[in-house]
């Protein structure tokens, strides 16, 4: 029996249908644009099944709407959702605060908190609530499990998840270190530990999610120590469209003296720096491309990106005394050869080794790329979030 994954974000429904025991992908899809015009040419909706591929190409007013027709979809290639017998529907949910740091069966008190919990994540909560309930008011009957995406972070150590700032200001307003890309981090360190042939609780880890949004974790026995998101995802390392760390002070400056707005300063840092801000691209393919053609701005984003992702290697480095194995995985992490080798040239006085046929092997599966015999083991492994969402899904609800 079959698990029903959603990914509602803010302008974007992801969904799998998968069976949690066998890892198979029964079918899959995105829903995009969601309040936007039809974009000509591009589908808003993209639903795969059997080696087929279904479409809707009208807008989709709202992610309710949205859910609808993707259930429609999935009738129409074969798999009706509502005699399918699910076993669950699995919700990915941004911001689970101070209050979840567990898979969550899905009451209505639950879906309050995690409403009220849009105070932290603005942009993520609403989308996750309106997923949460369409897909309860159309599967009424199936268990709804909310994952969270701060979980993993729950048991930061409190040096790591505090701000140096007045510590009543803090408390009032929720302001700590929550991290995101949890259920990806703990995941990917499980995989790690299986991969190796040993227990987790024996392995210090750094793990390396680079994808569109990039955070780093360090791993302690299967616990995480540390990571570089916090309050929201906007801290820590470059990302595609994020600044990721910077000055407090330039968000003064940019009031002040650019007379910028609050709203204009979160869509700057959130939607229009990193690599995009410095480069004009956000995808790594193009900036590669661009770095073919000699542009120096597309060598510049590459290079701060590595500057800071390097900055956290050795943090993390320093902070577990000890490193087992360092993990590259998502977008950019599992694809993109030349960042997994700069971010780590250099390193051998460390045992941290690249081999480069290794690193350049057409390869998807979990694999070395150090060298045989290396002191650290230096890793590619896919990540999975769907999949350990529905398994976490599985394992509350039996
Ligand atoms: P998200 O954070 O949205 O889940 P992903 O983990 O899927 O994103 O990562 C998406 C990013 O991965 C793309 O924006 C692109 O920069 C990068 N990427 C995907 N494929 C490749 C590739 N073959 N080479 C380099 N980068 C890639």
């Amino acid at each position: 029996m079959n698990v029903l994954v959603i990914n509602s974000g803010s302008s974007s429904i992801k969904y799998q249908l998968l069976d949690p025991d066998s890892a198979d992908v029964v079918a899959s899809g995105v829903v995009q644009r969601i309040g936007e015009p039809v974009a000509e040419g591009s589908p808003s909706i993209e639903h795969k099944s059997a080696g087929r591929t279904f479409e809707h190409d009208g807008a989709v007013p709202d992610h309710a709407t949205g859910l609808k027709l993707v259930f429609d979809l999935f009738a129409e290639s074969g798999h009706d959702l509502a005699e399918a017998g699910l076993r669950a529907v699995g919700h990915r949910v941004v911001h689970g605060g101070e209050i979840f740091y567990e898979p969550t069966l899905v009451t209505d008190e639950v879906i309050r908190a995690i409403a009220e919990l849009s105070t932290l994540a603005p942009l993520h909560n609403p989308a996750n609530v309106v997923g949460i309930e369409s897909a309860r008011e159309l599967l009424p009957g199936v268990p709804q499990v909310a994952v969270f995406d701060t979980a993993f972070f729950h048991g930061l150590p409190a040096a790591a998840k505090t701000y140096a700032i007045d510590a009543k200001v803090a408390a009032e307003y929720g302001v700590r270190r929550y991290g995101f890309h949890g259920t990806s981090h703990e995941y990917v360190s499980g995989q790690v530990a299986d991969f190796l042939g040993r227990d987790r609780t024996e392995l210090n880890q750094i793990v390396l999610h680079l994808g569109n949004g990039a955070s780093a974790s360090a791993v302690r026995g299967g616990k995480a120590v540390d990571t570089t998101m916090g309050l929201t995802p906007l801290e820590g390392l470059v990302m595609g469209t994020r600044s990721g760390d910077l000055d407090p002070g330039i968000i003064f400056h940019l009031i002040r003296e650019a007379g910028m707005g609050v709203d204009e300063v979160d869509n700057l840092l959130n939607r229009e720096s990193g690599i995009k801000g410095v480069s004009g691209v956000n995808d790594f393919r193009e900036l590669g491309r661009l770095i073919g053609t000699g542009d120096a701005a597309a060598k510049l984003a590459f290079d701060v990106y590595i500057h800071r992702l390097r900055r956290y290697i050795g943090a993390y480095l320093v902070e577990l005394g000890r490193v087992d194995a360092i993990t590259f995985t998502a977008g950019v992490g599992e694809n993109d050869a030349a960042v997994r080798a700069a971010a780590l040239a250099g390193l051998e006085r460390y045992g941290i080794r690249v081999d480069e046929a290794r690193n350049t092997a057409k390869d998807r599966s979990a694999r070395y790329i150090s060298p045989k015999g290396a002191e650290v083991a230096v890793l590619v492994v896919p990540t999975n979030e769907e999949l350990a969402i529905a398994r976490a899904a599985v394992r509350l609800v039996g």
